[in-house]
């Protein structure tokens, strides 16, 4: 089956119109390189100032509803606007929001009517930029053994707890998290979801000062981890979403998507600069791609990426097609993160410690390769670990649970 996708006409001179828009609003000093380090408060503000732009059209979500703020767009438009940011190494929906992208779908399916009028439209015209707050120091994995709690007290629920490994450099406007509504409940149903504003009194962010990298290549915006704790935070019983000690099936939506289960259309900077690195130098008196160790190698890479890529077009297709899906989510992820893995040592294999530097005068690709050094073991993390992925894949097809396990409800 071939997932490639066609143009008409109409979309063709859609296509023109995103590009001559991004090329009027796109500065470049924007366009980051895979460096994370590289990524200044200067960039992101330029990124919000886009993404503002963006929304304003409805091409920061092209795909939600109009009436929230939305593009109310097809497949076949998200599709050339997601072309069309990534040749600048930019990602739909925004680069910069990761946590918007998946708390965005959550409240369109759980939210109350009223819930979805006061969040969305912020979220899906890029005025605000939320952090998704799960993991915690006793639950990473284990994200059902979560112990930060909201207790109701009068029309608020007091929040009392710690994250860690969340959010970013820059801050955020909302944060939404899972928390213990009911401390003698049984496991899992003893959450419940709450979209948070990052301002209340009682939120400290500290900075988690470590050599991070995230899955993501350039323009991720995802450098610095934090640790959020929560002081006796009263937060407005309306924030609650889809229902008291719910929360476990509302975090299945979010975690469908960050699972994989939206899919990707991106194509890998990495291959892309390491041929071309091997096409233009030289080793013993001849072009690296015609040592044969070499090109074995480079095939070897380029099979597995190649794999990541077609999972990620097919769950992109299922997504926005609103086929059913049930696997197909986390073998994407555990496809990417097992292959990102393995592939650190075969391009150490080819370039050697090459492959290690951010020295300028032997940087290769323009620190692709070395910011995949250290990303094939981070983003081995971010959204579950590849054993958290194939538990759920196994889930799925029936493999030592009875029933099979559904895929989170996105709508
Ligand atoms: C770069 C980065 C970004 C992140 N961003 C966010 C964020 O924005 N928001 C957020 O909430 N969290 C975030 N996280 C946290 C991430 O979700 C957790 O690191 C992840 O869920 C794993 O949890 P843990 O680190 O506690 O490891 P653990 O759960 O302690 O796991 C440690 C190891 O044990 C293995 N393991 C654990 N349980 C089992 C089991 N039952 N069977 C087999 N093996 C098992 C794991 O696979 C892993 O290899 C981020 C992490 C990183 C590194």
């Amino acid at each position: 089956m071939d997932f490639e996708i066609e143009y008409s006409t109409e979309q063709e001179r859609f296509r023109a119109e995103v590009r001559s828009f991004l090329e009027a609003n796109v500065p470049a000093a924007m366009v980051t390189t895979a460096a994370v380090e590289s990524y200044t408060a200067e960039q992101y503000r330029m990124q919000r100032d886009l993404g503002r732009k963006m929304g304003v059209r409805g091409w920061l979500y092209p795909q939600f509803p109009q009436e929230y703020g939305g593009g109310g767009l097809d497949l076949d438009h998200v599709i050339i606007l997601d072309e069309e940011l990534e040749r600048l190494g930019l990602h739909l929906p925004p680069y910069y929001d990761s946590g918007g992208k998946m708390g965005g779908p959550t409240i369109l399916v759980w939210g109350t009517e009223e819930q979805k009028q006061h969040f969305l439209p912020p979220i899906f015209k890029g005025e605000v930029r939320t952090w998704q707050l799960l993991t915690e120091p006793g639950a990473g994995s284990d994200l059902a053994g979560v112990t930060t709690r909201a207790i109701r007290d009068g029309d608020d629920y007091v929040v009392n707890g710690q994250k860690v490994f969340v959010g970013s450099n820059n801050g955020a406007e909302w944060m939404w998290t899972i928390a213990v509504t009911d401390p003698e409940g049984p496991r899992h149903k003893n959450l419940s979801w709450f979209m948070i504003d990052s301002s209340l009194p009682g939120i400290t962010m500290q900075p988690l000062e470590l050599l991070t990298a995230s899955g993501g290549e350039a323009g991720s915006a995802s450098g610095e981890k934090q640790s959020v704790f929560f002081d006796d935070v009263r937060v407005p019983a309306n924030c609650l979403v889809g229902g008291e000690n719910n929360g476990w099936t509302v975090a299945s939506t979010h975690l469908e998507v960050e699972h994989g289960g939206t899919g990707n259309i991106g194509r890998s900077r990495m291959r892309e600069a390491l041929f071309e690195h091997c096409r233009t130098h030289q080793l013993d008196g001849r072009p690296m791609t015609e040592d044969p160790d070499i090109r074995e190698l480079l095939m070897d890479l380029y099979v597995d990426t190649e794999i990541t890529r077609l999972y990620g077009l097919r769950n992109y297709y299922l997504a926005y097609a609103k086929k059913a899906r049930t696997y197909e989510g986390p073998q994407y992820s555990a496809h990417r993160k097992t292959s990102n893995l393995k592939l650190t040592r075969t391009v150490q294999q080819i370039l050697g410690y090459y492959a290690l530097t951010t020295d300028p005068e032997y940087l290769v690709g323009e620190g692709h390769i070395e910011f995949m050094q250290r990303a094939g073991i981070v983003g081995t993390h971010p959204g579950g670990t590849i054993e958290v992925q194939k538990l759920i894949m196994a889930r799925r097809i029936g493999i030592g649970s009875t029933p099979r396990e559904k895929a989170g409800d996105l709508g």
